[in-house]
């Protein structure tokens, strides 16, 4: 076995497998055969930033190379790909033609694989739900190495629900068909405002979230007192020919998403500290304007600043970062801010908080998004961390919450099955498909999965 080195974006927890890259059906098929007793997972682009997408000692099956666009249907609208493409390569082939996939998460460098398995959701889950409503049927190789065809409406929608935020568990996504939206541009007309508080920032959203397809608001979890909770709220919808000015009309369709650098190495130590952190949390708000509507934004400026920079994470060094996700019900505003009161105040410093709103939940069992408020913080490792998070775990936990398993790295399996009542309907169908346990990650040891 000749080892590789593999980590989420995170950092924490790396692990050592063998990587296989199959390039055809039979060849992944003679790889889940060969697994070991450690078994074998799939990996796509290894933006989860936990432990989902490696494997100690066993295989890892990495699909990137399995990126082919097989067809695509522009009337439904709808696209066929392999699952290892990534959604940047599939929105650089389909803008052109004026579609676009109806749900993107917040970097653009994440597999159709890992989306549909972690049911990723995008800035407009109130209105568009996550990535798996949004799927009209896939072919899963299971562990015997048969491949089903599934969809919601067919013989085994338990199946395709598990699979759904299944964590790559129930099987290996092949291909899939994804339904796309009619755009007339790449560009977004964007509103935003500055709230000056925590309770205003949730009002705002309660009351205004549902004029626009896609909101977010970055907040301050630095400053503590009357400003906690301090925000920007960035909401808009996906801009008309009409709405551009003359000269970017004849290039409506264009992706205008470069890139503009990247962190060249692993950095020796954190960039990211308390001091830096605090800096940059004041320098947000502030420059933000107070209220401006109707600004003309394109892909990256709106949905990824973060892809502006390449490897970003690794500013935050050798002992990385954990991005801490959960999400509370509607009616626990208190649990919420119960919850940013404790960040504030723990000495740990995060300087990328994103608050969102969720809409309704899809059938799956295992996806994050459920209906309330969702806050992701990123926060350096460092002593005394568990103990904030374990801490947060139990707020979450008392309110009706969850955490997503495609940002954690750190919760158990005790608390996991507090916090996704219907778990035992997933491992129903994970040991019906699977009765060995072939499929297995470095996360699923951790959560008895
Ligand atoms: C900067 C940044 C921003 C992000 N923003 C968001 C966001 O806004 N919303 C959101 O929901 N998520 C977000 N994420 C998380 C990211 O979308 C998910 O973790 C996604 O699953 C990563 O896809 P990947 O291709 O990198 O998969 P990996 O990280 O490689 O794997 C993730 C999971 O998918 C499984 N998997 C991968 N391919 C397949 C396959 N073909 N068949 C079966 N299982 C498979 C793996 O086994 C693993 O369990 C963000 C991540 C980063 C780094």
């Amino acid at each position: 076995m000749t080892g590789t080195y593999l980590k989420g974006w995170g950092g924490t927890s790396p692990t050592v497998a063998d990587v296989v890259r199959p390039n055809d059906r039979e060849a992944i098929r003679r790889t889940i055969a060969a697994a070991g007793p450690r078994g074998t997972i799939t990996r796509g682009l290894g933006r989860s930033y936990g432990d989902p997408a490696q494997n100690a000692g066993g295989t890892v099956l990495d699909l990137t190379g399995w990126d082919a666009i097989l067809d695509v249907d522009t009337r439904a609208p709808s696209v066929r790909v392999q699952a290892g493409i990534s959604i940047d390569c599939l929105l650089r082939a389909m803008l052109p033609l004026g579609l676009w996939l109806p749900v993107v998460p917040g970097t653009r460098q994440v597999t159709v694989g890992g989306a549909i398995a972690a049911d990723v959701h995008g800035k407009n889950h109130h209105v568009d739900g996550s990535f798996g409503n949004h799927v009209e049927s896939m072919d899963l190789m299971l562990a015997s190495g048969d491949i089903v065809t599934l969809s919601p409406g067919d013989d085994d929608p338990a199946l395709f629900w598990a699979t759904i935020g299944g964590m790559g568990l129930t099987g290996i996504v092949l291909e899939a068909t994804v339904r796309l939206k009619r755009v007339e541009t790449s560009y977004f007309v964007v509103d935003t405002e500055r709230t000056p508080d925590l309770a205003t920032l949730l009002e705002r959203l309660v009351s205004g979230d549902s004029a626009y397809t896609y909101s977010v608001a970055w907040f301050d979890t630095a400053t503590r007192g009357d400003a906690l909770g301090r925000s920007v709220i960035t909401r808009g919808n996906t801009a008309s020919v009409a709405d551009l000015d003359p000269d970017r009309r004849g290039h409506a369709l264009d992706f205008a998403a470069s890139q503009r650098g990247r962190v060249p190495f692993n950095l020796p130590m954190s960039m990211v500290n308390r001091l830096s952190a605090r800096a940059f949390n004041a320098l947000w708000y502030a420059k933000a304007p107070r209220h401006r509507i109707g600004e003309i934004q394109d892909i990256t400026q709106f949905f990824h600043p973060l892809d502006i920079i390449g490897d970003w994470n690794r500013l935050y060094g050798p002992h990385g970062f954990c991005q801490y996700q959960f999400v509370v019900p509607d009616d626990e505003q208190a649990a919420f801010t119960a919850a940013v009161e404790q960040i504030a105040s723990s000495g740990h410093v995060s300087s990328l908080n994103v608050l969102k709103r969720f809409g309704q939940a899809n059938p799956s069992p295992l996806s994050f998004p459920q209906p309330g408020w969702t806050l992701a913080v990123d926060l350096p490792v460092r002593s005394g961390l568990d103990r904030l998070l374990s801490h947060l775990d139990s707020v979450v936990v008392a309110a009706g919450g969850r955490v997503y398993l495609a940002k954690d790295s750190r919760t158990t399996a005790t608390t996991l099955r507090h916090m996704y009542p219907r778990l035992e309907e997933f491992l129903a169908v994970r040991r019906r498909v699977d009765p060995a346990g072939v499929l297995r990650s470095d996360l699923s040891r951790r959560l008895d999965l």
